[in-house]
């Protein structure tokens, strides 16, 4: 039977080496645990602050106390670098002739590049908008996301040989065959998922002061502080409800609502950031749903909306929200920002494209392979998996990098497969003989500063912290099974 592995790392959707860095923080080489991330995600300062973190779902320490802070460990490793000896990468030698294109610059498409220029290809990513990063930059927040951590990651990709270019929509600004024909042998489509979802109730789309959460929070993220009423509604559950939330009120809103149609607990948003926006003044109707969008005299005014129960488990597994009847009820608002999904905006696409897409509007791939209907062109990110996450686009990036070297090699593409390997865990003795040790806590931003600007809220862990942190490590991986 293979050895079994530290369930950090198996449950990492990119299999970053947690339990290895988390040692080397322990001993204080942070730059050989940073080089260590690094192996497999380009990303460490970005994915440190913003992972939704099932490493530490996964660990064990959990049953002795609270899982290790391992994404604020890796978040300490890359700001210290940052702040004590920032520096770019050398290029790394062309060993092979081919080149490959990215399209879209997210985090699938960079840890597409990473991987594909650090093993020897020319890599070209493709952007349609000026600003590079995807989602990472026109959707998160700097309050959760500083710009320049961003900015370090992605130049640090450019300083390895990628080319960027910016400014150019593939499918319109360029074609398919041409890419193939400019003597690209593969291509990589990590679009994203930009077309919001509607709510489907009469008044939508109707009146001034309605907008979209995309539009909004990258309208806001590329510089246009305006606020989008007085009395804010959005409506949604997930991250971008709670940052558009959170947004508005930083931007000197007088009242920021959420209206989620079911209880808290169902809320797919991080529970810490839902914490930090009713702690900022964000008031979150749970339980609700809206019936219809008021409207006067060509404006926004308000929402009707009807209080929910929750009935059976639906397809997601959570319970379904049912209306109660006669429980209807008013928001006033001037402004309403939905914020409940989106899907693949595939209008790039020329009509005669041939790609197979599923329901969902979502390239339909082998997912085994992440190749498309079309020989040499993959896809991954929320461009297949629909709105989903940083790790699991960087985790797509990676493994599009490992199938288009294999493709371009001639190899089989689904030869080498990793086996599964089952995941230490400690006995019930050895957890009940370890002394009980808190986690260390995140320093934050005091609430009467984060009105009226965008500086980061989380402030990061001290040289002591992190390592102290590091230190309550069971390090389960060094014990020895029959
Ligand atoms: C507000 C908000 C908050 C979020 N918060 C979190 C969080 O806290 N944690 C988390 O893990 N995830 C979060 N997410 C989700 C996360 O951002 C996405 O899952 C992730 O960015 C998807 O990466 P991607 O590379 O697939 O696509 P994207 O990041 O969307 O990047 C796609 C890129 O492709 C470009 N593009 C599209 N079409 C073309 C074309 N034809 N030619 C050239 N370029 C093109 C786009 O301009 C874009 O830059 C959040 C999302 C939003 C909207």
């Amino acid at each position: 039977m293979s050895r079994p592995i530290p369930a950090c790392w198996a449950t990492c959707p990119v299999h970053t080496r947690a339990h290895g860095y988390i040692a080397l923080i322990a001993q204080r080489k942070f730059k050989e645990a940073l080089a260590l991330v690094r192996r497999d995600n380009p990303l460490p300062g970005i994915s440190g602050r913003v992972c939704h973190h099932p490493c530490e779902e996964a660990c064990d320490r959990r049953r002795v106390d609270e899982p290790l802070s391992i994404a604020y460990l890796k978040r300490f490793i890359a700001d210290y670098e940052l702040k004590t000896n920032p520096k770019m990468p050398s290029h790394v030698e062309r060993t092979r002739e081919e080149q490959v294109a990215v399209v879209g610059s997210g985090p699938a498409g960079l840890a597409a590049a990473y991987h594909l220029i650090t093993k020897g290809y020319g890599v070209t990513i493709f952007e349609a908008l000026t600003v590079l990063g995807g989602m990472l930059i026109t959707g998160i927040p700097s309050n959760r996301l500083p710009r320049n951590v961003i900015e370090y990651e992605v130049d640090r990709i450019k300083a390895l040989g990628v080319k960027m270019r910016t400014n150019v929509t593939v499918g319109r600004d360029i074609s398919f065959n041409d890419l193939f024909k400019e003597g690209y042998g593969a291509i990589f489509l990590a679009v994203g998922a930009y077309d919001s979802r509607k709510l489907g109730i009469p008044g939508e789309d109707e009146f001034e002061g309605f907008l979209d959460c995309l539009t909004f929070l990258q309208r806001v993220n590329l510089g246009n502080m305006s606020k989008p009423g007085e009395k804010v509604c959005i409506i949604g559950g997930g991250n971008a409800a709670i940052d558009s939330a959170r947004t508005a009120l930083r931007l000197g809103c007088e009242t920021v609502t959420i209206v989620y149609r079911r209880s808290r607990r169902e809320m797919p948003a991080n529970p810490s950031e839902i914490e930090e926006a009713e702690a900022e003044g964000v008031k979150i109707h749970y339980l609700a749903s809206p019936l219809r969008i008021l409207g006067r005299n060509g404006h926004v005014v308000g929402m009707e909306c009807i209080r929910n129960m929750l009935g059976e488990p639906d397809a997601s597994g959570r319970r379904r929200p049912v209306p109660v009847e006669g429980t209807e009820f008013t928001v006033d608002a001037d402004a309403i920002i939905p914020a409940i999904s989106q899907r693949p905006d595939l209008s790039f696409l020329p009509e005669d494209h041939g790609f197979t897409i599923t329901r969902w509007n979502t390239f339909d791939v082998d997912p085994q392979t992440l190749q498309t209907n079309k020989k040499g062109v993959f896809a991954g990110g929320d461009a297949v998996t629909g709105p989903a996450t940083v790790i699991e686009a960087v985790a797509a990036g990676k493994k599009a990098a490992e199938m288009i070297d294999r493709y371009l090699r001639g190899l089989e593409l689904t030869a080498g497969e990793e086996e599964s390997r089952p995941l230490v865990k400690l006995t019930d003795e050895e957890i009940q003989a370890i002394e009980k040790k808190p986690r260390q806590r995140m320093p934050k931003l005091p609430l009467e500063k984060r009105v009226g600007n965008f500086n980061e809220v989380e402030l990061g862990f001290s040289e002591e912290a992190a390592v102290a942190e590091a230190e309550r490590c069971l390090r389960c991986w060094t014990l020895t099974r029959p």
